[in-house]
């Protein structure tokens, strides 16, 4: 088992509904060493890729991402997500459907902040059915920026986001990737890396 794997089994909480909760270390409280490894961990399977922007997503995304980029020595630009868009022109936008809360949000980039010249690294907590990061990578279209690569912490491999995003030639680095959990027993089994 990785850094993580290890932390998620000591740490993480399954529960009903596929959600595992990761609240202590993650996505609530934020252990900030256990991100600066991660940042060392990503930094490692992206060498080489003339990364000069992470796009993450609110809220979870931020604090992974803010500390992942001191690895890549960039800006981070998080999507913002609303209830109502004003199409001034001035916003690229994106649906995205939540798992966690169900509900379709609209999320926002300035066009300030992301353009043609940019190679983006995202970011973000979980991979579950992949909307959040279809919405990302459609922004990043929009902007005509590149997609250099995704870091995800935790995949859950069960469900499909993860087939889809492979399926189409993006290079998505997961730290962790979920096979199967069990709410009742509290186990959980890994995908094996070779990495
Ligand atoms: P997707 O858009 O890939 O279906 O879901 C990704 C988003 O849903 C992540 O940004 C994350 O916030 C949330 N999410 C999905 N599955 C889980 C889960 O099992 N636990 C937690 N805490 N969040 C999840």
């Amino acid at each position: 088992m990785n850094f993580l794997e290890e932390r998620i089994v000591m740490d993480g909480i399954v529960k009903e509904g596929n959600v595992l909760k990761v609240d202590s270390f993650l996505n609530h409280q934020m252990d900030i060493k256990l991100f600066d490894k991660m940042g060392e961990e990503y930094a490692k399977r992206f060498a080489g890729k003339p990364i000069n922007k992470i796009l993450t997503i609110e809220a979870s995304g931020i604090g992974i991402a803010s500390v992942v980029a001191m690895h890549f020595d960039c800006p981070v630009v998080f999507a913002k997500k609303t209830q109502s868009i004003n199409l001034d022109g001035e916003m690229y936008t994106a649906e995205v459907e939540s798992f966690t809360h169900k509900n379709v949000n609209h999320v926002i980039v300035s066009k300030r902040f992301l353009g043609p010249e940019d190679h983006v690294l995202i970011i973000d907590d979980f991979l579950a059915n992949g909307c959040a990061l279809m919405g990302l990578i459609q922004i990043v279209n929009q902007a005509g920026a590149t997609v250099e690569g995704i870091g995800i912490a935790i995949e859950k491999g069960f469900q499909q986001g993860g087939q889809i995003i492979r399926n189409l030639g993006y290079q998505l680095e997961s730290l962790a990737i979920i096979e199967e959990m069990d709410a009742s027993n509290g186990e959980i089994k890994f995908r094996s890396q070779d990495k």
